[in-house]
């Protein structure tokens, strides 16, 4: 499976051993254990001598194709799976930071992760640096004093700031830190952390990988002896992924590439669009020349997502006008769905902040948060357009 490309391996990988009585799907096995007859062969399977399952709460055939082919679109040794993405950080984060250790990452990370270096990890005695996103240096400097892990996402939420993922993993290399980065955004498809360094790759499945904003799901990939770890902790604590949502991520992931190859167009020409209206008043994405995190995007990553964000003039009371006129967009939280989804920041990622907290993080009230979805592109543009059209003379002129 190595040598194939990223939309055979989408459409192919990983599901050959679940597959049963000659179906070509991979079946949804919704049986909680798994029997057997000979006392010995339980035992070899139960001590890991033998491939099988046998508690849901371990492993599941379906689960197991969904954790499969996540693996192989990372080039990964090995993969396990979450209920969610937020139980594959917090899983994997308490795997390996124990009290007295250091954790260093960086201030936008995803809110759920944020709450965990702010509010969880301080209570375990862990102590926590988050240093500012896209400043390198200090990362380096924090890094080089010594830590445990080095937690790293990129692009990042709501305005796209890009890490220079080998950089920051070759700082780590120096202190024997474990490098985690968060790899939603950009997908397999067009990031590979393993490959510019890291030592995990985490991945909210509910958003690019299933596509279709109808499951919930996490991965890890990575080495054996890391991965095997995490796999151990969350098999006692038991934040398991269920076989219906795992299949319906495997079958969303199977036409990931042409998904995410649309989406980058539109997220780009979206971008572009936006420049040119008068009522916006910045465009954040990393494909645009302006955007500070340009040219280390160019470098790691094949396409610059489908994620974009942009501020308004006149901030909320425009936002408030113009998202409801939007037909081809869900107003809603999530992301990376088939459906382009709009949402003001204030409301989706950064609602716990208060606004100074916001404006402190480079966030402006009037920020709106785009998720580009797969339809034409000339329809989003026209919707965009006739949203702006439709705010009031007075809005404009205030603006
Ligand atoms: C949504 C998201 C998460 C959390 O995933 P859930 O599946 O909602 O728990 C983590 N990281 C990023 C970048 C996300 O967008």
């Amino acid at each position: 499976m190595k040598e194939i490309r990223k939309g055979t391996q989408a459409v192919w990988a990983g599901e050959k051993d679940s597959l049963a009585f000659g179906a070509t799907q991979v079946p949804v096995v919704h049986s909680v254990s798994f029997g057997y007859d000979d006392m010995d062969e339980w035992y070899d399977v139960a001590i890991g001598q033998k491939q099988g399952h046998i508690y849901g709460r371990n492993t599941n055939p379906t689960v197991q194709a969904f954790e499969e082919k996540i693996r192989i679109l990372e080039g990964a040794e090995a993969a396990t799976s979450f209920s969610t993405g937020m139980a594959a950080i917090s899983n994997t984060l308490a795997t390996f930071l124990a009290p007295g250790d250091r954790v260093v990452s960086i201030k936008d990370t995803y809110g759920g992760t944020n709450k965990i270096f702010t509010e969880f990890l301080p209570r375990q005695k862990v102590e926590v640096v988050l240093c500012e996103t896209g400043n390198h240096q200090a990362i380096e400097a924090e890094v080089a004093k010594g830590c445990k892990v080095l937690y790293l996402e990129t692009p990042t939420n709501p305005t796209v700031k890009i890490t220079d993922i080998k950089r920051m993993a070759a700082a780590a290399k120096r202190v024997g830190a474990i490098v985690i980065v968060d790899n939603t955004f950009a997908t397999p498809i067009n990031q590979q952390p393993l490959v510019l360094g890291a030592d995990l790759v985490i991945h909210s499945a509910t958003k690019f990988l299933g596509g279709h904003a109808d499951a919930l799901g996490g991965s890890l990939c990575g080495s054996k002896e890391l991965v095997e770890q995490v796999y151990h902790y969350r098999e006692i604590n038991g934040a398991t992924l269920d076989p219906m949502a795992a299949y319906l991520l495997l079958r969303g992931m199977k036409t990931l590439k042409l998904r995410v190859e649309k989406q980058c167009e539109n997220a780009l020409s979206v971008a572009k669009f936006l420049q040119t209206k008068e009522m916006v008043e910045e465009v954040f994405y990393p494909g645009l020349d302006s955007h500070p995190g340009h040219e280390i995007a160019s470098e790691q990553m094949t396409n610059f997502g489908g994620m974009l964000s942009f501020s308004v003039k006149g901030g909320v009371e425009t936002l408030r006008l113009l998202l409801p006129k939007l037909k081809y967009a869900n107003r809603a939280a999530n992301l990376g769905s088939v459906e382009t989804i709009v949402g003001p920041t204030r409301t989706t990622s950064h609602v716990e902040c208060t606004p100074e907290e916001r404006a402190a993080m480079g966030i402006p009230e009037g920020l709106i948060r785009y998720s580009a979805g797969i339809e034409d592109l000339e329809d989003l543009i026209e919707d965009l357009e006739q949203a702006f059209q439709s705010l009031p003379k007075q809005l404009l002129a205030n603006g």
